[in-house]
């Protein structure tokens, strides 16, 4: 269970976050119905890049190259799944971009990178590469960073949260009650998963801890891309 969370309510406010996501991808708007049907989204909608695009990837601190190159390598692990050419720039400007010197782990989602200023960052990766969960980390926030929400928050997940003291836990860590509803607890609309299943293995599913559930419910921290999050990022960007 993270410390902290990764990410950010209300960012980058509606408005914005919509027009970004429909300039880039108009097919973001859109929600495919149960029976097949497409109507448009009031409220929901996806913030996947345009299939087939080159994301350009920059940096905006110096971190060494080992480091650098460390990112770069669990990042690329998402590449055989996207429709995108992943494109890492030595500029500090980009679609996407990482800021290292930080000691914390989150991501904007998808197309909101595109709400930002040019020099500021959408990913903050302070994890360093000798840390346990390093690959990991880099791999979840970049999930995010492609658009993939979390697999925890999926509507069909079963964890038998003890929300008393799941808001008592976050509480002592300084974690505000909205956060922990909105990266934890609160169910994400059907629409954005794109019909994947729940998927307890999945890269964007937090480690849940024993103590924080009922009866005898606990996951430990996934490390791998999971065939449900390849699908998913199939299904999110498709070769045409
Ligand atoms: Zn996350």
């Amino acid at each position: 269970m993270p410390t902290h969370f990764c990410v950010a309510p209300n960012t980058p406010g509606l408005p914005a976050s919509l027009a970004a996501a429909l300039a880039e991808n108009p097919a973001n708007g859109h929600t495919a119905e149960p029976g097949g049907r497409r109507k448009r989204a009031i409220g929901e909608f996806r913030k996947f890049w345009k299939p087939g695009r080159t994301l350009q990837i920059a940096f905006v601190d110096d971190p060494d190259d080992a480091h650098r190159q460390a990112i770069v390598d669990a990042i690329v692990l998402w590449q055989p799944w996207v429709n995108l050419t992943f494109e890492f720039v030595a500029s500090k400007r980009g679609d996407i971009k990482i800021l290292t010197g930080y000691n914390d782990n989150y991501s904007l989602i998808g197309t909101d990178a595109l709400t930002v200023g040019p020099s500021d960052a959408t990913m903050v990766l302070g994890i360093k590469p000798h840390e346990p969960r390093f690959q990991s980390t880099v791999l979840h926030e970049f999930g995010h960073g492609l658009g993939a929400q979390h697999e925890h928050q999926h509507p069909d997940a079963d964890i038998p949260w003890d929300l008393p003291k799941v808001y008592a836990h976050f509480e002592a860590l300084g974690v505000a009650r909205e956060e922990v509803d909105h990266n934890l607890l609160n169910k994400l609309d059907r629409s954005l998963l794109l019909a994947t299943r729940y998927d307890r293995r999945s890269i964007m599913h937090y480690p849940v801890k024993q103590e924080l559930t009922l009866g005898d419910w606990t996951l430990a921290q996934n490390t791998r891309i999971s065939r449900k999050d390849k699908a998913f990022m199939r299904r999110a960007y498709p070769t045409a």
